[in-house]
């Protein structure tokens, strides 16, 4: 895909492998680029394992600005395509940097080291991201180059997008899972650091919610694939999860635990 003058290209769609690989067999991916372009790909740091080069993350090449955030709990490299738009580069960095954060805070560190949050131009005042596990983490993140610094600042999609990256990749039939946590968890995050009131994620959840209810015909979550039973359906399941684990534990642990000891074993969206 070409989006502005990036162009934006997963390894297995380019890359020169071998049909056959021994087990264990590990590779080493070397990108050599005309100087004043950057190539980037949400590939974890060290070698890769062989069997799974024709299957990797988001990857890119153009005029990039590319930085490594790197916190105690987990790095990011981010990756934010040379545009003109209304923010600068530094409001995005600081932003990406304090969503991250959230993230991070929730699920015990930041769920998949070195992945790739890729910054793409989109028109007037679009925001709207795209996530990619297999073999790395990465999202892209379309940015309408008129939005309003603080208008992105109070947007839901960053962190929807961070989200993501914290849960491993399931199968098509439970795509509910993955778009309910998203929807579930990240007022949750923007909340506990005081971007959002209880009272408006409580009134959203209960505006939200009932569009995830089944409706007449319905087959359940893993066959029926409507918007609603997807991201509210979802989210009514991970609230419930929720509900259920607290009542349990005397209020002891929640959600997050379950999710913190998913990431602690090496859990994120690069993992099927
Ligand atoms: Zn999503």
């Amino acid at each position: 895909m070409l989006y502005g003058e990036i162009v934006e290209s997963p390894p297995g769609a380019w890359l020169l492998r071998p049909l056959r690989v021994s087990a264990g067999a590990t590779a080493e991916l070397i990108v050599s680029m005309p100087e004043g372009l950057r190539f980037v790909a949400g590939l974890p740091e060290g070698s890769l394992i062989a069997s799974g080069l024709g299957d990797l993350p988001y990857a890119a090449f153009g005029d990039l600005r590319v930085e490594k955030l790197r916190s105690e709990r987990g790095s990011l490299t981010v990756a934010i395509a040379k545009a003109r738009r209304r923010q600068s580069e530094e409001e995005l960095l600081g932003w990406i940097r304090s969503s991250a954060a959230l993230i991070a805070r929730y699920f015990g560190r930041f769920p998949a080291d070195g992945a790739l949050p890729l910054v793409l131009p989109a028109p007037g005042n679009q925001i709207h991201g795209r996530a990619r596990g297999t073999g790395g983490a990465s999202f892209l993140f379309f940015l309408g180059t008129n939005l309003d610094p603080a208008q992105a600042h109070r947007s839901w999609e960053l962190v929807h997008e961070l989200v993501h990256l914290g849960f491993p990749s399931l199968p098509r039939r439970h795509h509910w899972a993955e778009e309910g946590l998203a929807t579930y968890v990240e007022p949750i995050t923007r909340a506990r650091a005081g971007e959002l009131s209880a009272e408006k994620v409580w009134g959203d959840l209960v505006r939200g919610l009932p569009q995830g209810l089944p409706g007449r015909g319905d087959e359940g979550l893993d066959r029926t694939h409507t918007w609603g039973r997807t991201y509210w359906g979802g989210a009514l399941f991970w609230l419930l999860a929720d509900v259920e684990i607290r009542e349990r534990t005397g209020n002891l642990l929640g959600l997050e635990d379950a999710l913190r000891a998913v990431v602690a074993q090496g859990g994120s969206i690069a993992e099927r």
